[in-house]
Formats: structure tokens, sequence, C-alpha cells
């Protein structure tokens, strides 16, 4: 088993918040997709030919693409890497750049699954983020999507903002439970390093945010998935039954998946390599042998984000004793703190302990 990940580091414009790698400029667009072709080509006995159950376009904005050049990217990945029948193709689209013809084009094409960046359905939401469309728009790409044929669509949304409250994020919610999204990612606003946001905030020229509203909005975000029948199954994601995102579940199971493009991480089971964040400097890479504390500590951070936990027996069996027995005793003190939950066999983090996943799993960390 095995993921595909390909990074489109395009934008039509750049959002404050955004913390991605991604430019707001087309010009090297085909020169970047032939680099992106060799790569994919020199980096075929990556993945030791294991079935690829899993396609992902990210970025960026992968729907800036034609759908010609997705397809002859999808050709490609056919004819080097054994890709499964029923294979999960996603792809990460933004509104504006959504159209019925375009939609019909990628079903056409084998893409089965949408992944799209609605972040809110209120206007001063939209343009606190500086997101390129309106809250009406947001809707009807959704419907659009739907009217093309596309029954597995996921959007994100974010939490947190100053522009919102917990009534608006409610009725955000009531907007994503009416229009019946089989998936959700829902994430807390952050400020990344450099990004426009955190300058325009340095300097007071918009509203600044507030930890606690991420966490009551959170709350509120737990509470309503599970009144709605969705499935809380990592720490930002939540689905219908049978709908969660094989691609980004196999990541939380150290399943191996080769990245391509600019900043895109690959995995082949015992290191880690990461391509440069920098389309001139594509080609660059670096790579980590992982240690067996290194993938303690990776296995710990990944599955406490999720529903299922660490399962305490398959770390005795892969890693050994000496790591089960020392993420026990870890474990005594924060159970005790009720920051921990356990079974017989796992530990996992409840609803409202997740928000707190990345503490927890720093106290385990060998
Ligand atoms: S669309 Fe996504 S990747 Fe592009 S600038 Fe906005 S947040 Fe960043």
């Amino acid at each position: 088993m095995a993921g595909i990940y390909i990074h489109i580091p395009f934008c039509n414009s750049k959002c404050a918040y955004c913390g991605f790698y991604s430019i707001p400029s087309q010009k090297r667009k085909a020169e970047f997709l032939e680099a992106l072709k060799q790569e994919m080509v020199s980096r075929k006995d990556y993945l030791h030919g294991e079935a690829v159950e899993t396609i992902y376009f990210g970025g960026g904005t992968p729907s800036i693409l034609k759908v010609k050049e997705i397809e002859n990217l999808l050709g490609l990945i056919q004819e080097y890497y054994s890709v499964e029948a029923n294979a999960e193709i996603t792809l990460e689209a933004n509104p504006d750049t959504l159209s019925m013809e375009y939609l019909q084009g990628l079903r056409a094409i084998g893409i089965n699954r949408l992944s799209i960046g609605i972040q809110s359905f209120f206007d001063d939401d939209l343009r606190y983020l500086s997101r390129r469309h309106d809250a009406g728009h947001a809707r009807q790409c959704i419907q659009l999507a739907k009217d093309a044929g596309f029954d597995n669509i996921s959007i994100d949304l974010i939490y947190g903002l100053p522009t919102s409250n917990a009534d608006q994020w409610s009725r955000n919610l009531d907007l994503f439970f009416e229009l019946e999204i089989p998936h959700l990612s829902a994430y807390a606003l952050t400020l990344e390093p450099n990004s426009i946001l955190t300058k325009q905030i340095e300097m007071g020229k918009v509203l600044p945010i507030n930890e606690e509203d991420a966490v009551r909005d959170y709350e509120v975000l737990c509470r309503r998935a599970a009144e709605n029948g969705y499935l809380h199954y990592e720490i930002s994601n939540f689905c219908k039954p049978r709908k969660h995102s094989r691609h980004n579940s196999s990541y939380w199971f150290c399943i191996p998946y080769a990245g391509f493009g600019p900043s895109a991480h690959s995995f082949d089971g015992t290191s880690r390599q990461w391509n440069v964040a920098s389309l001139e400097r594509y080609g660059e890479s670096e790579r980590e042998a992982l240690s067996p504390e290194q993938i303690y500590d990776e296995y710990v951070m990944l599955r406490l984000r999720t529903l299922w936990g660490i399962d305490l027996k398959y770390m005795k069996r892969e890693m050994g004793e000496r790591f089960s027995d020392y993420c026990e005793r870890q474990a005594e003190p924060l159970i005790a703190e009720g920051r921990l939950s356990r079974t017989r066999e796992f530990l996992y983090l409840n609803d409202e302990q997740m928000l707190f996943a990345d503490g927890v799993a720093e106290a385990l960390f060998y």
C-alpha cells in the first residue's frame, strides 16, 4: 500500500493567512509541469512497486491547472506506478476556479474526490482571510460539484476568526450540515511566520486573533458534528461513515508515500525526504534516516491526533518492549490528570482532549 502526493505551487493570489508554499503567478507553469514529470519518472522506484491506493493533488491551487494538464500527470502516474483500480484520487480546488465544464472534465479523467477551500460561508470572514470568493460563490460551487456528479466532497472551514463568534461559527456549521457534504476539515486560524496576516496584525491594521475563540469554536464543532452523525476521526477531520480521507489516513498509519513538487514530503517507512520549498531550487531535496526513537515519536504524534490512538500491542510488536513500556510509564500521570484516556491496548484522546494533542504527545516523546 502506498500514496502519491503532488504539490501544485500556484495560486491566483496569496491569501493573508497562508503558510503553504505557493506563488501568485503562473508564469512558470509550463516549465514546472515538465520538471514535475521528470521528478515522477526519475523517482519511479521510490515506492518499490507498492500498490498506489491514493493520489492527492494539493497546493497551492491544483484546480488552476487545465483538465488536460491534470490528465497528463495522471497518465504518467499510471504508466510508472502500480495504481489500484479503485484508487482514491483527490484534487484540492478553490471556488473561484470551478465551473460545470471544468468539474465534468475532472470527473471524466478519474478525479473521484474534491476538497474545496470554502473556509467560511460568511463574507466578513472571507474578506478577513482575503479569499477570492464570496459566501454566495461558496454555496454555488458545492452545488455545482454535486450536479457534476461528485459524491465524495470535502470542504475546509476555518474557526477562531475575530470576525466571527460562537453563533456565526455555529451557523457556518448549519450550512455545512444542510448541504449534506460527507467530509469536513476544520482548522483553527493560526498565525504563520511571515504571513501577510501576521504582518497586518503586528501593524494593527486588522483585528488580532484570540486563542480562546478557537477553543470555544472547537467545542461547538465537536458537539455539533457528533449530533449530526459525523465521526471525529482526526483532530481536524470529520466524516460520514466510510467517507474518511483515505489519503490523509495513510499518513497517520505510517504508510509510505511519494511526494512530488516543491515542498512535498516523502516517506518510505524508514526515512523522510522533502523537496526544497522553492520553484527556483526545484530538484533539490533533503533526506533524513529515522532512528528508532524518531519512529516512536512520530508514531505517537500522528496517532494521538486520531480516533484510533496509540496501539500498544502494535508498538510492542513493531518497535519492541523498550518503547511500549516507556510509553505506558509516561502515560500514567497524563491519565491520572485526565489529559489522556486508556483502554487495555490503546491510549487515546477523547473529543475535548484532542485539541491539546501536541502537548500530550510531547510528554510521551522519547
Ligand atoms: S488558496 Fe490556499 S495555498 Fe493558495 S494562497 Fe490561499 S491558502 Fe495559500
